[in-house]
């Protein structure tokens, strides 16, 4: 990722708090403010503040990664969306979208914010397909998405204002969207176990709208979820509530009683459209037989702020949060209780082997007050100098998560983040 120049935590404008605030009743969202992480601008609407923001970034890179190595091209939509576009599919009418942020023109003509793109992206692309030969394609967004949730008590996992990582197909025909739409489950998967919730993350048959039996979610089990899913620990995978019945256990070949209740958080959900979106804003293209026909879609969703959320959920302790290495703000806290230039040294040394480091050079703090706030960040590793580690010429490696503590010279702690 793009690294700052500077990780100076004297230089941090942001500061953490003694106390979670009292009106928000979400535990990620109170410990991701008490941190200065977030900054709740209203209820359901956060800002991503500068620690906050590397690991949202961290996130979006790997989900990313995952997208452009499945072929998929990254574009930018807009948000503000017009109502013709949306008439065609019947979704601009609130009686059957319940969460769009609608406004005006100055000359009176409605506009809405969207909340999703599949209206928007089907008719952006219709100009480029043509023929057979235009097909397949899939092309991704990181995009801000505007929803007028009723309930927005679950902190960064459901805001009205969030970014979501939306990826669209286009294919000729059913067996080249389920080819594609194989790779992405793959690629879905990657992303879950790279973020670090892949072992609490099933695949899970949900509702599949009219062109596809199911549709596919992923599933985080996690208290704060809004979920219930039933899963099967052994194949790993998950029936959502929503479908739960007699006839989809035993269509899936799952059995009752195996199937525990859980809550869980929808952290991905992918989509087969059929013809629904090509059909009503024609989208076709005209195939190597001669015949005129509709392009086959999927879209499929991830919101890194609800994985974000997710994680805080289930990794954070009574101290403070805990970040795997892969999305942490910093892999390193690097605390000196005097001995400033060999700190910097330190710094630099670590910052040379490629390690993203925040360093606490502050000056006025106390040691106790120091430790508290690393444990707060929680960055995988923290690195202490001090009398007693300058005295043995290295420094403390502490581990957040497990607590394990060495004393180490510090090429020798390098060496084991990097492991
Ligand atoms: P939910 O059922 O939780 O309301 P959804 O099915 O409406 O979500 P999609 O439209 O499929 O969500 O959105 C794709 C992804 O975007 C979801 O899997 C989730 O990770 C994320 N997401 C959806 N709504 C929100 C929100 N209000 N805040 C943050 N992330 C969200
Ligand atoms: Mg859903």
């Amino acid at each position: 990722m793009n690294d700052a120049k500077d990780m100076r935590q004297s230089h941090l404008f942001t500061k953490t708090q003694k106390f979670a605030p009292k009106d928000e009743v979400s535990k990620n969202a109170q410990l991701l403010i008490r941190t200065g992480f977030v900054h709740k601008e209203m209820a359901g609407v956060y800002a991503f503040l500068p620690l906050g923001w590397r690991v949202m970034n961290k996130i979006m890179d790997i989900i990313r990664e995952e997208m452009n190595a499945l072929g998929a091209q990254e574009i930018q939509m807009t948000a503000l969306q017009r109502k013709e576009l949306w008439e065609t599919t019947g979704r601009w009418d609130d009686a059957k979208v319940d969460v769009w942020f609608k406004t005006a023109l100055k000359n009176g003509t409605p506009l809405g914010l969207g909340f999703t793109h599949e209206e928007a992206i089907t008719a952006m692309v219709k100009p480029f397909v043509t023929s057979h030969r235009s097909l397949p394609f899939s092309a991704y967004q990181f995009q801000t998405k505007f929803r007028n949730e009723t309930r927005a008590k679950s902190g960064i996992m459901r805001s009205r204002e969030f970014i979501m990582k939306d990826l669209y197909s286009f294919s000729r025909d059913v067996i080249e969207h389920k080819a594609f739409y194989e790779k992405a489950q793959a690629a879905y998967e990657r992303i879950f176990q790279r973020v670090g919730i892949g072992a609490q993350t099933y695949k899970t048959f949900a509702s599949g709208g009219t062109f596809s039996k199911y549709s596919h979610e992923y599933q985080t089990v996690c208290d704060a979820g809004e979920d219930i899913i039933y899963v099967d620990e052994k194949r790993r995978i998950a029936i959502n509530e929503e479908v739960y019945t007699d006839d989809v256990i035993a269509d899936l070949g799952l059995v009752k009683e195996e199937l525990v209740q859980k809550k869980a958080a929808e952290v991905g959900n992918i989509f087969s459209l059929g013809t629904k979106f090509s059909d009503a804003l024609g989208l076709i293209f005209r195939d190597d037989d001669g015949e005129n026909k509709s392009v086959v879609m999927g879209s499929y969703g991830i919101g890194p702020a609800r994985l974000m959320g997710v994680v805080v959920e289930l990794l954070s302790d009574e101290r403070g949060l805990i970040w795997p290495q892969s999305i942490a703000p910093y892999q390193a806290h690097l605390i000196n209780i005097g001995h400033n230039d060999e700190a910097e040294e330190f710094y630099i040394l670590l910052r040379t082997a490629g390690i993203d480091v925040l360093w606490d050079d502050r000056k006025n703090v106390r040691p106790g007050e120091k430790f508290a706030d690393a444990d707060l960040i929680g960055c995988p590793w923290r690195v202490v100098l001090s009398d007693k580690t300058h005295e043995y010429g290295g420094v403390e490696l502490t581990h957040r998560r497990t607590g394990e503590q060495t004393i180490v010279s510090i090429h020798g702690a390098i060496t084991m983040i990097h492991q």
